[in-house]
């Protein structure tokens, strides 16, 4: 019997990616024989206890943090939500001036604004062109009240690095706590917290082969920050609720994993990004690059399709077994155009015609060749029809 099974090809790993084996063979005993409550004193709390410890330490590590330093959290939005308003709270009596970015995930956007409501001033940098921020920009902002400057490290949607190293050394003259939204850079890229000289750092498992639903927050030790979750004494006080044992295991063991195929992650996965990017760009006429090619995670490549909706050729390269996104998971169901390429101040042309590949440690050449053997066509017939219509 002849069974025609399609080929799937899964390109939309910013917005979320596959667990690894790894991960989940080291989850499973959590749901099973040591399914114990990590705050209980008894055996099988301390099992699981030992669990949650151990993967604090494999986070930690990742990050070239201290374990005291890592609290587990829901995901990223929530480590977001708990580091910005965690310092607006702590900090109030000394000012009350926020900085970040109009290229920001929704979880900081729309934190800012909720503290804008409360009372807070804050100032929303706009990118240049390639989606990236200047040192400048963030120093000519600053002022007397400013206590938190949020800029995330690779955006999601065009993979642009910012500058956070130099942006770390003016929070530091100014005693401004920085906070990083490093959701898209975290075993991607290396990230130690020191040398960034952030004070507070979001993290997800769920964008590096860990599990959804769970992620960490870094806070430096020694900075004062309010929790927002109360109730129990968990997390040493900073996040109250009973930890979800098993995605803090899958966790830390997708950090270590990630810590043994970072070295070759860029080299890996930036070269069969390059590969699928030039032969597009080559390929394809009218098909042009957004995001700089340079100051950029290797993972991630967005490019716009000139005569085209991205969504229609999202669709198309659905039924083709192929999986990519118009922009981020969160904003794709609406017909908003991307704010991330709205604030670069790209035509709406180019806006609509978009497309983000990000790529995963699980991508194959394979994977990027059937790429190249379907997209062409499909991109000349789709012109084709719509411009008979
Ligand atoms: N920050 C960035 C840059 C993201 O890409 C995402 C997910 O899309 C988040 C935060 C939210 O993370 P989570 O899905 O874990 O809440």
């Amino acid at each position: 019997m002849i069974t025609n099974v399609m080929r799937r090809v899964y390109l939309d790993n910013n917005a979320t990616s596959p667990v690894d084996p790894l991960v989940l063979k080291a989850m499973l005993p959590f749901y099973e024989e040591a399914f114990g409550n990590a705050a209980s004193i008894h055996a099988p709390g301390q099992t699981a206890r030992t669990g949650v410890e151990e993967a604090r330490g494999r986070v930690a590590s990742l990050l070239g943090a201290e374990t005291s330093e890592i609290v587990f959290t829901s995901g990223g939005t929530e480590a977001d939500n708990a580091a910005i308003r965690g310092v607006a709270a702590a900090r109030r009596t000394r000012g009350d001036h926020i900085i970040t970015t109009t290229i920001e995930h929704p979880a900081v956007l729309r934190t800012c604004e909720q503290l804008e409501a409360e009372g807070f001033r804050v100032t929303y940098l706009d990118p240049d062109v390639d989606g990236l921020i200047s040192v400048s920009q963030v120093e000519q902002a600053l002022s007397e009240d400013t206590i938190l400057i949020s800029v995330m490290y690779a955006n999601n949607e065009v993979g642009s690095i910012q500058p956070l190293r130099e942006i770390g050394r003016i929070a530091r003259e100014g005693d401004v706590v920085l906070h990083t939204d490093a959701v898209q850079a975290v075993g991607k890229i290396p990230v130690d917290v020191k040398q960034l000289g952030v004070d507070l750092l979001s993290l997800s498992a769920h964008k590096f082969h860990g599990p959804k639903g769970v992620g960490a927050l870094f806070i430096k030790s020694g900075l004062e920050l309010k929790p927002f979750m109360l109730g129990g004494s968990h997390e040493r006080g900073r996040r109250a609720g009973t930890e979800n044992v098993p995605g803090i295991v899958g966790l830390g063991e997708a950090a270590r994993r990630a810590s043994e195929s970072l070295q070759d992650f860029g080299a890996r996965v930036g070269g069969l990004r390059d590969r699928l990017e030039e032969g597009i760009l080559e390929q394809i006429p009218d098909t042009v690059l957004n995001g700089p090619r340079d100051n950029r995670v290797p993972h991630t490549s967005s490019i716009s399709f000139d005569h085209l909706e991205g969504e229609t050729l999202l669709i198309g390269l659905d039924f083709q077994g192929i999986a990519v996104s118009t922009g981020a998971a969160c904003s794709s169901g609406s017909l908003q155009p991307s704010h991330v390429l709205t604030a670069m101040k790209l035509s709406p042309r180019r806006i609509q015609g978009a497309i983000r590949f990000s790529l995963s440690r699980m991508t194959t050449a394979e994977d990027i060749d059937y790429v190249l053997q379907t997209l062409p066509a499909m991109v000349e017939k789709m012109r084709e029809m719509s411009v008979r219509r």
